[in-house]
Formats: structure tokens, sequence, C-alpha cells
């Protein structure tokens, strides 16, 4: 049984969305987010809601397939924490 988790403290969040407009599954979905937009549907991984990231379908993170950990990097709190 799979333990896969994207996990964010939103204690942390500040909101900067870059793990949003940097994820490849998330631009895949919505193109526009590689140039700083917003997404537009609830059908990305995670999306801001009410200034923190929240997250959505944790099930299209490809982390197990490609050892993808954007987010964790790159997250400017140190919010996100990925479980494998
Ligand atoms: S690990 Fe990669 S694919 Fe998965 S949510 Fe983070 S940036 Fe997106
Ligand atoms: S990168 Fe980190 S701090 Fe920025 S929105 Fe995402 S979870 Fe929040």
């Amino acid at each position: 049984m799979s333990t896969f988790e994207i996990k964010v403290d939103n204690s942390k969040c500040t909101g900067c969305s870059l793990c949003i407009n940097t994820c490849p599954i998330n631009l895949e979905i919505e193109p526009q987010l590689k140039y700083g937009e917003s997404p537009k549907t609830d059908k990305v991984i995670f999306r801001l809601i009410n200034g923190k990231c929240r997250v959505l379908n944790p099930q299209l993170c490809e982390n197990k397939q490609f050892k993808c950990n954007l987010c964790e990097v790159i997250c400017t709190g140190k919010a996100i924490t990925l479980i494998t």
C-alpha cells in the first residue's frame, strides 16, 4: 500500500506560490502557471487557498516515478515534506 504523502505545514507556508508555479505536473495541467499566473481549476496538485498552499490531488505527483522533489527543495518556507 502506498504511503506517499505531500505534507504542507501551513504555519510555515509564506504563500509565495513557487511550488505551484514550478511543479511540472501542475504546469502540464495548466500551462499558464509558468508565466506566474494562478491555477484556474482544482485539477492541479496544489494551489493557494486563502493565501496558503493546499494539496488537492497528491495522487498526480510523479515523485516515485521520476524522483522529482522540486517542490520540497524550492519551497521558500521549508513547508513541504514529501513522505515516501
Ligand atoms: S514532487 Fe515534483 S511532481 Fe510532485 S508535487 Fe512536487 S514538484 Fe510536483
Ligand atoms: S513554495 Fe512553500 S511557502 Fe511557497 S506557496 Fe509553496 S508551500 Fe507555501
